[in-house]
């Protein structure tokens, strides 16, 4: 399989280069060049299979002669076992037609472990064999950060600097990242949004006195292999609720837009999905632009689910992309506009191409509260975090036809966020044993002026060489 940039002027690379890679040289993101499809027959065949087999089974067209479908069945038993449910994303009904898909029973408790405990192992097979070591530079608004730093904390060939915008992020999510204390890890408090964390971890890719001298990689959503992880829950759960000969629709909380599209990757492959629903919070770029074509960057506004306190959206592009022709260069031209002016509109082409599949949606702080409140009160007690909520509420208001299930995912685990979640439903959600005594370790980070000088002379003093 070839991985191809959606700016057109990147060589085209396989699997292992497009992983290691991250983000494109031509500050692109890597696609395939082409969707693999499966049958309806492959696709039912794939009914009931355990989790690691069925992640192997819906990647393997994606990784093609990176490694043999052994190995790959292998780094998904090892990457999976680590989670603390069986059915690793299990469902829970949450009335006739509503359901929950809960994606936070890994380490860090979100989604995010789903492809970054695969991605940590994919990065250790892949630099062993050309004996080389990568320097991992990460922005994350709370749940990246945490989700790689587990994944890759201790591991040789690997340092990781992980930005974080200085308290912006929750307790639980910081203290998950900067109570690790690997030698390898590196942990960043910069004053600025998560947006600003992002713009410089982007810069550092185009600058050769750092790429020159370090590999550098992601492990934001800018990653191909994250985005490719993710589609295998949506296989899973479609299968659980009568796909593929019945259609299930998905309301997707989203920031960075990277698991929504995933989403419209496991569609592209074949899996029968009648929507997908983008949920947003008041940073709502998104729901602006998949509304009424208005791709425009207002500021950020801290909120509840900090997760999605973005206005650019990174994968998005990859949509733009894929539904607007697939003319790398055209998008060029549209995303340096953007990046000059933070505003574009979107084409007639991407609008419709984008509307055959998504819809959008948008909950302010009350709206959020009162998904938590629904669940809590009419669900037997189920208890959502802030995130999922502002799902269940794009689910809850959809109209969609009677007869399709309607899956929210559920992103990260209540704990995660007690002050949202308490104040909603007036109980305090405990961490699960598997967090451990996150509470009574000492924190270890720096905090650093939110200016891109600055970050890049921090990692080099600290990064190793790549060979
Ligand atoms: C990262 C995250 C999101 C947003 O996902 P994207 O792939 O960036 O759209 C939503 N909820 C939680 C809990 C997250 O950690």
């Amino acid at each position: 399989m070839e991985y191809v940039s959606t700016r057109g002027s990147a060589p085209a690379l396989d699997f292992e280069g497009a992983t290691l890679a991250g983000l494109a040289a031509d500050g692109g993101l890597y696609l395939p060049r082409e969707w693999p499809r499966f049958t309806t027959g492959q696709i039912a065949a794939m009914r009931a299979l355990p989790y690691p087999e069925l992640a192997a089974r819906v990647m393997q067209p994606f990784v093609g002669d990176s490694l043999t479908p052994q190995r790959l069945r292998e780094l998904c038993e090892q990457a999976y076992g680590r989670f603390a449910h069986a059915a690793v994303t299990p469902l829970t009904q949450l009335d006739e037609r509503h359901w929950l898909l809960e994606l936070f029973h890994g380490p860090t408790l979100a989604f995010k472990d789903v492809a970054l405990q695969l991605l940590g192992l994919l990065f250790e097979e892949f630099l062993g064999r050309r004996d080389e070591r990568l320097t991992i530079v990460g922005a994350t608004s709370g749940d990246t950060g945490s989700a790689a730093i587990d994944a890759v904390a201790g591991r040789e060939r690997i340092d990781i600097f992980m930005l974080h915008p200085k308290g912006r992020v929750s307790d639980v999510q910081r203290r998950q990242m900067t109570t690790v204390k690997a030698p390898n890890v590196y942990n960043v408090a910069i004053d600025g949004s998560f947006d600003d964390a992002q713009a410089m971890v982007k810069r550092m890719f185009g600058d050769a006195a750092m790429t020159g001298r370090f590999r550098i990689s992601a492990v934001n959503s800018i990653n191909w292999a994250r985005l490719m992880a993710q589609v295998v829950y949506y296989f899973a759960a479609a299968l659980q609720l009568g796909g593929p000969e019945r259609k299930v629709a998905f309301s997707v909380p989203t920031g960075n837009f990277g698991d929504v599209f995933a989403g419209h990757v496991a569609a592209r492959m074949g899996l029968p999905i009648e929507r997908l629903i983008v949920a947003t919070n008041v940073n709502d770029i998104l729901h602006r632009a998949l509304s009424a074509g208005d791709y425009s960057a207002g500021t950020v506004t801290p909120t509840a689910a900090p997760s999605m306190d973005i206005q650019v959206s990174s994968n998005f592009e990859r949509l733009l992309f894929d539904v607007g022709g697939r003319d790398g260069r055209a998008l060029a031209e549209q995303m340096r506009g953007f990046e000059a002016s933070k505003a574009m509109r979107l084409t007639n082409a991407q609008r419709e191409g984008a509307a055959a599949l998504f819809t959008s949606a948008r909950a302010d702080a009350a709206q959020m509260s009162q998904a938590m409140r629904w669940a809590w009160e009419k669900c037997d007690g189920e208890v959502i975090d802030p995130h999922t909520a502002i799902g269940l509420h794009a689910a809850l208001h959809a109209g969609l036809p009677e007869c399709v299930p309607v899956v929210t995912l559920a992103t990260a685990h209540p704990a995660k966020f007690p002050e949202a979640v308490e104040r909603a439903i007036g109980r305090r959600p405990s961490l699960p044993a598997r967090a451990g005594n996150l509470f009574e370790r000492d924190e270890r980070y720096v905090e650093l002026p939110g200016d891109y000088a600055a970050i890049a002379a921090y990692v080099a003093e600290h990064a190793a060489p790549s060979r």
